[in-house]
């Protein structure tokens, strides 16, 4: 039952509680007048001079007196307790006990109540990294947050409008009566501001940034139920361009998000049917032209969509969340393949950036190469720049655990995106892989090969070693072998390719065979 039916229902008792009441004293009254009864009592005490008539009916009229205010007193008692609770349930129907803000039902009660020609908006957020916060330092602690996150709101919000929390780390807000998209756009980036301070979660000063989404009363949502959904919409478009600071709707949204819904549906269904798959690209030694090992590559076919390039649906994952589960995934199967291979032969695996700023995926790998019997020692993890400069502590931290448990770490794609050569004195690697768009023209003088050539001083100066991605041409091996590049990867090698094709490819080529890999692939 609901609180508010039970309110409801406690209510109806005590009326009928009040009404048999007074029926019964009605029936009682009835009783006395028409049996006559005050006078017959009057009769037998009169033939009774030993009875005292005064003070009978004194002590008489004195209990009823002294009932009737006990009742009295018990009656205000249930209305006062009745009316708390229906009070209590109404409030709990339509607001958060956490932060004491309406909630969802609420917002859809007002929306329904608007006068015609209302002009309202609704701004709809969604913490950014709240989870995290949870995973690691506790649900109170991210109680807490949530809490200061609603008065922050409240207070950018002012009087303008009124604050929801629909659940979870979102919330909403509804605006008073607004002139115009320019004033709900100011009330926006003001909510925003109000997340560029760090909130204190326990010792630690932790940033939660938010998403916005909005949705205007005059932008063709005649529906009102319309515009929490528009709101919705727009929202899902700011956590995907966190950049921005807020997203107004357009009606083109809805045909893009119905897509990428149903584009991570089949995602999900895909890794738990099994169908993504990881494949594995040689790596060799480029003096000795030897294998060292394969780099695990993720590859997806859909039947209605086809191949679908890794960029894209690991884009994907890591804006639904499904990064996670498709990694560890991903990581078990070819782990599964790795310990077949000669153990010599490494493998080498991508983390996302996104999974460098979950404090316990140290503890995740390290249990799924337990799990399948691969040291540590054979590993390697690729991991980009990128993905060092978000949250630098969460990145040392889960690098320096992966390291002093024996895996290696390669910067990836080295010399693009983000970069900068702080990173090397910051972290501890110790593999640099040269980003395939540098190995291209690398074999003649120019550009590609003085940077080249500049990375490869760099590694080696450091103590690192170097892998060059992209090599397609024999030109390229012998130029890389002259400036002092110890590994490689490439088309001339070898493509991606599955984990039967695998087995059969490092068995042909594991050091006893003697068989050099560029020999065998030309
Ligand atoms: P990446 O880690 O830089 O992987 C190397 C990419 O270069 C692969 O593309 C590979 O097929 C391609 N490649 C290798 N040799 C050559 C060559 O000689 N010429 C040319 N033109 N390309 C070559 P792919 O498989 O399409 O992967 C693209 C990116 O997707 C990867 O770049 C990596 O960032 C990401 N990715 C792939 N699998 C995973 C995975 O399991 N987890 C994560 N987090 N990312 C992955
Ligand atoms: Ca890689
Ligand atoms: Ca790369």
């Amino acid at each position: 039952m609901s609180s508010n039916e039970f309110a409801r229902e406690a209510g109806i008792r005590w009326q009928a509680k009040v009404g048999i009441i007074c029926a019964v004293s009605i029936l009682a009254y009835s009783v006395e007048v028409a049996f006559d009864l005050h006078e017959r009592t009057e009769e037998i005490l009169e033939s009774n001079e030993a009875i005292n008539l005064d003070a009978f009916f004194l002590i008489s009229q004195l209990i009823l007196l002294t009932l009737v205010v006990f009742k009295i007193v018990e009656l205000r008692r249930e209305v006062r307790y009745r009316r708390a609770a229906e009070d209590k349930a109404l409030f709990m129907a339509y607001h958060d006990s956490l932060t004491g803000l309406s909630n969802r039902r609420k917002m859809e009660m007002l929306l329904n109540e608007l006068p015609e020609n209302d002009q309202r908006a609704v701004i709809m957020l969604d913490l950014n990294d709240f989870k995290p916060i949870n995973d690691v330092f506790g649900h109170e602690a991210g109680d807490q947050l949530l809490v200061a996150a609603a008065q922050r709101i409240t207070s950018a919000v002012g009087g303008q409008g009124e604050v929801f929390r629909f659940g979870g780390d979102e919330f909403a807000v509804l605006t008073g009566p607004v002139a115009s998209e320019k004033e709900v756009a100011a009330m926006a980036s003001g909510i925003a501001v109000a997340f560029e301070q760090p909130f204190a979660v326990g010792s630690v000063d932790a940033r939660v940034g938010t998403a916005i989404g909005i949705a205007l009363l005059d932008s063709g949502t005649s529906n009102r139920a319309e515009l929490l959904r528009h709101a919705d919409i727009a929202l899902y478009d700011a956590k995907e361009n966190l950049h921005r600071s807020f997203i107004f709707y357009e009606p083109e949204m809805g045909d893009q998000i119905s897509k990428r819904m149903e584009m991570e549906r089949k995602l999900r269904s895909a890794i738990d049917s099994g169908s993504v798959q990881p494949h594995f690209q040689p790596l060799v030694n480029l003096q000795t032209e030897e294998l060292i090992g394969f780099e695990a590559l993720a590859r997806w076919t859909d039947p209605e969509l086809g191949n679908v390039p890794p960029d894209k649906f690991i884009a994907l994952a890591e804006e639904t969340g499904l990064i996670t589960r498709l990694s560890e995934h991903l990581l078990r199967l070819a782990c599964k393949e790795a310990v077949k291979w000669p153990s010599h032969l490494k493998l080498s695996f991508n983390l996302s950036p996104k999974q460098l700023k979950d404090k316990l995926i140290g503890l995740r790998l390290l249990a799924i190469l337990a799990e399948s019997g691969l040291s540590p020692h054979r590993f390697e993890v690729e991991v980009t720049e990128g993905s060092l400069v978000d949250d630098k502590e969460a990145a040392r931290e889960i690098l320096s655990g992966l390291r002093a448990s024996g895996i290696r770490i390669a910067v990836d794609d080295f010399g693009t995106g983000y970069s900068s050569l702080y990173h090397l004195l910051e972290f501890k690697f110790d593999n640099l892989k040269i980003d395939r768009s540098f190995i291209n023209n690398s074999e003649k003088p120019g550009d590609h090969q003085v940077i080249v050539q500049a990375i490869l001083a760099l590694s080696h100066g450091l103590g690192l070693t170097a892998t060059a991605e992209g090599i397609e041409q024999p030109e390229h091996v012998s130029k890389l072998v002259d400036l002092g590049c110890q590994q490689g990867q490439g088309y001339l090698f070898g493509k991606a390719m599955d984990g039967k094709m695998a087995e059969t490819f490092a068995s042909t080529f594991s050091s006893d065979t003697k068989q050099t890999v560029k020999l065998a692939a030309v």
